[in-house]
């Protein structure tokens, strides 16, 4: 199936990423958010993305020129009726998904594929909330979308093949790498790396390292780029929470138990560099540890 227009529905950190990337591989997007404010102020952070891109000369002005000209806001799900694929980029919440996609589908042309971002609820239960769970799947993509090359491709149980290969094939050309991964909690990126994390806060908890010193073992013993608990204030401290919570209720295995110093912090609102506060304090102009 051929692709020329794309809907992004969710216009924050990754919806506007998603767009972004779109409208530079060449496709038509229609980007929505629950207010046309926040669609339009998206564009502006796209611009000043794509003006970055320019500045270290990825892409030319006149490719940032034709890709912005191939973004157009709309008013509602219920507009992208023309669409041949829709990827929904909304908040992480059950309800206002199952909600976009109703209202997308009232108007979408059946044989338009549905993708959804979700980092955590499972696909096959998003699908069958659809008029079209076998042309409906997961596109996880990572934060930030224009820089990281990786998508993990999720099928859910009913996803048919010409649909799997279809966003296989779009992840291509928009310069990803695909994964597959299964409908199985937090998928591959996050069922690894987030345990990694945690156990991180568990080795600050039970006094095994400062975070001085779990960050520094870390970049210089396993050759990270960045120490786990730097990157636990990076992803946000509730997410990590959060992420910990699905595998430890959707494998039902202890091992994934959230440290309770990890959840200390969220009950605090140290939640990491949003918040100017987790594991190290970005109150100066070097973040300073804070254990
Ligand atoms: P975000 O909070 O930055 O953006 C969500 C956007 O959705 C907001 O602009 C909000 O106004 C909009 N929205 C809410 N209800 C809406 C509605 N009814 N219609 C249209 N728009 C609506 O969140 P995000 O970080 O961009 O995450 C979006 C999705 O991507 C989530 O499902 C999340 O799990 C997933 N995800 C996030 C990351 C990440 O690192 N941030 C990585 C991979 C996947």
């Amino acid at each position: 199936m051929e692709i020329r227009k794309i809907g992004v529905i969710g216009a924050g950190a990754m919806g506007s990423g998603i767009a972004h990337v779109c409208a530079l591989a060449g496709y038509d997007v229609a980007l929505v958010d629950a207010k046309r404010a926040f669609a339009e102020a998206a564009i502006e952070v796209i611009r000043g993305n794509m003006e970055r891109q320019v500045r270290r000369q990825r892409i030319t002005g006149d490719a940032m020129t034709a890709a912005l000209a191939r973004i157009e806001v709309v008013d509602g799900p219920g507009e992208m009726a023309d669409c041949d694929c829709v990827i929904e980029a909304a908040t992480e919440d059950e309800a206002v998904k199952k909600e976009i996609f109703a209202r997308l589908t009232e108007t979408l042309k059946p044989e338009a594929i549905v993708c959804s971002s979700t980092s955590s609820i499972p696909i096959t239960r998003l699908a069958a909330a659809t008029d079209r769970p076998e042309k409906f799947m997961g596109m996880h993509f990572m934060n930030p979308v224009p820089v990281m090359k990786l998508v993990e491709l999720i099928r859910g149980l009913a996803t048919d093949g010409e649909t799997f290969e279809t966003v296989r094939d779009l992840a291509v050309k928009l310069e990803k790498v695909p994964a597959n991964a299964e409908d199985f909690p937090a998928f591959i990126v996050n069922r690894i790396l987030l345990p990694m994390v945690n156990e991180a806060v568990y080795a600050l908890y039970e006094g095994v390292g400062t975070v001085d010193s779990i960050d520094t073992a870390m970049k210089l013993g396993a050759n990270h780029p960045m120490g786990p608990l730097e990157l636990a204030d990076f992803i946000g401290l509730d997410i990590c929470y959060s992420v910990m919570q699905v595998l430890y209720d959707g494998l039902a295995d202890t091992k994934y138990r959230p440290c309770p110093l990890l959840a200390k912090y969220v009950e605090a609102g140290w939640l990491g560099r949003k918040t100017g506060r987790g594991f190290y304090d970005y109150a100066g102009d070097e973040p300073v540890p804070t254990r």
